[in-house]
């Protein structure tokens, strides 16, 4: 985020566990408002299957379910703010996760006279979240999201966005990991929803409805914030 025009940038945090549907909305907003989803675990991931000295230190712990170092993920959230394509704004997926990541992230603003625009607390059912986790699959060649129950493609093997035939699965995508996901999530990262509340900042979505509402209400909250 180096340029100047980055003081008019929105800074949008969504905030919710594992399932919640986060990277999918995010993909929505960031076609409808121009801004750009930055999910720090897209990065990692790609960091580990790029064998990156980050990825490497990375790898077992994500496997684990468990939280990456903040180091680590600092340094490469950091290296992605910088690059052009942020300039008009950024939809963080699965960032910050811990109280020193959200005060790194506001020294990182506040250092280019930024600061976060809005947090939209995703609100859902734990139990509900592992079934989310544990049957989802993706598109390999667009990323369009599919569960083995509750969304299929209309033909069987073949996705309904780009009529791609291959599709992935993530390793941490298991019913056991998600648990692990979960714990941590509500240790480390659920605390922020006050933090947050207390800057006056956040915003609850009930994350149980369907795609289209949710989305509804998320771009009502982001039309009202962005710049
Ligand atoms: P996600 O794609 O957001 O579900 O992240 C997948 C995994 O990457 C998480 O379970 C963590 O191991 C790791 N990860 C992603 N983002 C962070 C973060 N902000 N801090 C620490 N670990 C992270």
């Amino acid at each position: 985020m180096g340029t100047d025009t980055m003081t008019q940038a929105t800074v949008l945090i969504l905030l919710g566990p594992p399932g919640a549907g986060k990277g999918t909305q995010a993909r929505m907003l960031e076609d409808a408002f121009g801004l750009v989803q930055l999910s720090t675990g897209d990065l990692l991931r790609a960091a580990v299957a790029a064998g990156t000295e980050a990825g490497k230190q990375a790898k077992a712990v994500m496997e684990a379910g468990g939280l990456v170092s903040d180091a680590i993920v600092l340094a490469i959230l950091k290296d992605r703010m910088a690059e052009p394509d942020t300039a008009r704004g950024v939809i963080l997926d699965g960032f910050p996760r811990t109280a020193a990541q959200a005060e790194a992230l506001d020294g990182l603003l506040a250092a280019q006279g930024m600061a976060v625009s809005s947090v939209i607390s995703m609100e859902v059912d734990d139990q509900a979240m592992i079934a989310r986790v544990a049957g989802r699959y993706t598109c390999a060649d667009c990323g369009e999201g599919y569960h083995d129950e509750f969304k299929q493609p209309a033909v069987a093997g073949v996705c309904d966005k780009c009529g791609g035939t291959a599709f992935k699965r993530r390793a941490d995508d298991n019913a056991e990991t998600a648990g692990a996901r979960l714990a941590a999530y509500h240790a480390q990262t659920a605390p922020l929803i006050a933090y947050y509340e207390g800057r006056g900042v956040l915003e609850r979505i009930d994350a149980m409805g369907s795609i289209e509402t949710i989305r509804d209400g998320m771009a009502a909250i982001v039309s009202r914030v962005s710049a």
